[in-house]
């Protein structure tokens, strides 16, 4: 069907619904975002694009061949945690290198391409609720504004209340792991930059270069049971982090030391929503499938989403149909992609001889191991 002039109401202003609004715009669609937040903006910390984010990002014409703002990855070097040994290496996957990106960075560029290309973006605008009428939706804000609108796409996160909406309520499980993120001032520049992941039992680190390598990104994960709190952008202690990793040694001991204001959540899941669309509203990113953050997946499948949605409406005859259609393409490759995230956690934090036996068979096939992924990395949603 031909979307040009169809009102659409994204409502959502992170990188998925800024994605998808692009996506909508460029056929020609009438696109409104409406962000919650006064401004658009993303936790001080970074992200790792892959070859299928990537391919989109440049399909929507928000990066170009310089990949603007990112910083080219040549894998993941996989290390021990006491004294930083080095276990193995993952080279970069054959579908096409990584990317470093600050969050704010990423989001700022999608903002620039989607302002230029006349997507309008209402800030400060909390969606309460979104009703399904035969030929609409109608998206209600938060001071009671009712807007129609010819489709509605809940991108509202890990927390979607339009997804409990659809689907009902879900109680969130808390997966035992709490996520430590920072950022700190960095000089060095490897000629190579790679992801480093160390491993010691019940905890992981990953840390990686940002913003042409003047700051160092990372993400400590531990397992913990004391925590009750779903949230985002808790102010963490720099020294309680240090001694939760106190034996962390090596390079990445030097970095947990610098540390100054890290920010911790704890991780819950909800499963990938049983329901995605009801034929005039349709669910995306994280709201459709929030996914643990142990194969850097969550913001690549929301790229692929936006992607998919849009292309939809070319390849249907109808609002209702095309819904159902991205539901049913999505769907099944985003919940491989979260089984393996979660898969994933189990594999870092192994314990005693389980571990050392783990470490020899990276040593074997770490250099292999992108292989294993490389149906992640090498999926195209653009063609
Ligand atoms: C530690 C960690 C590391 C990660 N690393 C990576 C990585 O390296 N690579 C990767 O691809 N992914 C990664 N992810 C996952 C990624 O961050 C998310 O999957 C991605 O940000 C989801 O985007 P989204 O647009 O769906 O949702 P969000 O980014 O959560 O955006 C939702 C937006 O909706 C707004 N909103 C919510 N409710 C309302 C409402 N009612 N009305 C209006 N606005 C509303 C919010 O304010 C927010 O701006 C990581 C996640 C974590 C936790």
């Amino acid at each position: 069907m031909n979307i040009e002039g169809l009102k659409f109401g994204v409502i959502g202003g992170g990188i998925g619904g800024v994605a998808a609004a692009l996506a909508l715009r460029q056929r020609g669609a009438q696109v409104t975002v409406f962000e919650q937040a006064a401004e658009l903006t993303e936790v001080g910390a970074g992200l790792q694009i892959s070859e299928n984010g990537m391919v989109v990002l440049r399909a929507l014409n928000v990066v170009g061949e310089t990949h603007e703002a990112g910083i080219r990855s040549y894998g993941t070097l996989l290390r021990d945690y006491r004294a930083g040994r080095s276990i193995s290496e993952i080279p970069a996957p054959a579908a096409g290198p990584t990317y470093y990106y600050h969050r704010a960075d990423l989001l700022g560029l999608l903002h620039k391409q989607a302002l230029r290309e006349g997507v309008e973006f209402r800030l400060g605008a909390r969606v309460s609720r979104v009703h399904k009428h035969p030929s609409e939706a109608e998206v209600v804000l938060g001071d009671g504004t009712r807007l129609r609108v010819g489709c509605a796409i809940a991108a509202d996160g890990g927390r979607s209340e339009i997804r409990v909406g659809l689907n009902g309520p879900e109680a969130p499980e808390f997966t035992h792991q709490v996520a430590w993120r920072a950022t700190i001032p960095w000089a060095r520049r490897d000629q190579k930059p790679c992801a480093v992941l160390t491993m010691g039992p019940g905890r992981h680190v990953v840390t990686y270069p940002l913003r042409d390598h003047t700051l160092m990104n990372i993400v400590a994960i531990e397992e913990r049971s004391d925590w009750k709190e779903e949230g985002w952008r808790l102010r963490g202690e720099p020294e309680d982090l240090r001694a939760r990793f106190f034996d962390f040694g090596g390079l990445v001991g030097e970095i947990l030391g610098q540390v100054q204001e890290p920010h911790i959540w704890a991780l819950f899941l909800r499963p990938v929503a049983e329901h995605w669309q009801n034929g005039r509203v349709a669910l995306l990113g994280d709201a459709a499938h929030p996914t643990l953050p142990f194969m850097a997946q969550g913001a690549c499948l929301a790229l692929e989403d936006a992607w998919v949605l849009a292309r939809s409406f070319d390849e249907q005859s109808g609002v209702t149909q095309a819904l159902a259609a991205y539901e049913t393409r999505r769907r099944p490759r985003a919940k491989r992609v979260v089984d393996a995230a979660g898969a994933n956690a189990r594999n870092f934090h192994l314990r005693g001889p389980m571990r050392l036996a783990a470490q020899m068979a990276l040593l074997a096939i770490g250099p292999r191991l992108s292989r294993k992924y490389e149906w992640i990395y090498a999926y195209d949603a653009t063609v």
